[in-house]
């Protein structure tokens, strides 16, 4: 009956469904958007609470079975379900985001909710034990990745309650764990390409030092190409010109450079905190290295 490819496994103990609603601590003013409603075990609980549900469920048997459920309650007028991919789905305003994630798409679901134009007030998303655990490590753990240093970026992030699998019909092969995810209000005055493309750099392996990572072949060749344009955009053609042969090795420079003035060449990027990074891509942009 249900489909594991899409994720499909049905939160079944009411004390844990009624949990996560709780800790949303929702207004009746609320619209709440929910991924991947299923058969409406968070949902009904939701529609309880709020002015509005939006529901976005790919599976077409799945929505029919919501329409179902709170066909004839109070909430069916509250409840509107978007039969489609999240991931391709242009979504409405909502204050509040409530999902027990299909687990397929935990990463770039929480870039979606990050890159929103207004970003909720609070989510609350179940995820995949270690997934969770990633988005909360901090430097020096070692489950700290590119995805903990991204995310931490633009988001407060704090665990809410581990979720064993058998809570779920069908159980799924893992543990999962609930998160608090508030997106900072206003946001860094960073840009994210330029954060996100200096991070996958430094994390291609984390226990290498930043220097290494900037002794690839490809990384050079993009940043090298990266520089022309910034040469051109600030109308230094003639410069781009003399130099063209021996660009990369302006580049190059440049780098080193860099490097020794922030004195971060030999810290790998697993030890590298906020900070660090932020020094690193400023002292970047500052001689015209960019990453996007
Ligand atoms: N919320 C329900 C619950 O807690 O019992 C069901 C959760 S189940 C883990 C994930 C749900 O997301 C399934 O109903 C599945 O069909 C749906 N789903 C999977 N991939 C999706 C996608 N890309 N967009 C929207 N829904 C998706």
């Amino acid at each position: 009956k249900f489909n594991t490819d899409l994720g499909q496994h049905i939160l079944k103990n009411p004390l844990v469904a009624q949990g996560i609603v709780d800790k949303a601590q929702l207004k009746p003013s609320d619209v709440v958007l929910e991924v991947g409603p299923g058969t409406g075990n968070l949902t009904v609980r939701i529609l309880e609470q709020v002015r509005k549900v939006v529901a976005v469920e790919m599976d077409p048997r799945m929505a029919a079975e919501l329409t179902k459920r709170v066909h004839g309650t109070p909430g069916e007028k509250k409840l509107e379900i978007m039969l489609g991919d999240f991931m391709k789905t242009e979504l409405p305003y909502f204050d509040v985001c409530i999902s027990n994630t299909p687990y397929q798409i935990s990463s770039p679901l929480v870039f979606k909710l990050i890159n929103q134009p207004r970003p909720p007030r609070v989510s609350i998303l179940m995820f995949q034990r270690e997934f969770a655990l990633r988005l909360l490590a901090r430097p020096g753990d070692s489950l700290y990745c590119r995805l903990s240093a991204n995310v931490q970026m633009w988001a407060n992030v704090t665990h809410i309650m581990k979720v064993g699998k058998n809570n779920f019909r069908p159980p799924p092969q893992v543990e999962s764990s609930v998160v608090r995810i508030e997106i900072k209000n206003p946001r860094p005055k960073v840009d994210f390409n330029e954060w996100d493309g200096l991070l996958r750099i430094v994390f291609v392996r984390k226990n290498r030092t930043i220097a290494a990572g900037f002794k690839s072949t490809t990384v050079l060749e993009i940043l090298e190409k990266n520089y022309k344009a910034y040469l051109a955009a600030s109308n230094s053609e003639t410069m781009v010109d003399d130099r063209k042969a021996s660009m990369v090795d302006v580049v190059k420079e440049l780098i080193e450079k860099v490097l020794k003035e922030t004195g971060l060449s030999d810290k790998r990027a697993g030890k590298c905190d906020q900070t660090d990074f932020l020094t690193l891509l400023y002292a970047f942009h500052q001689v015209g290295i960019h990453f996007a």
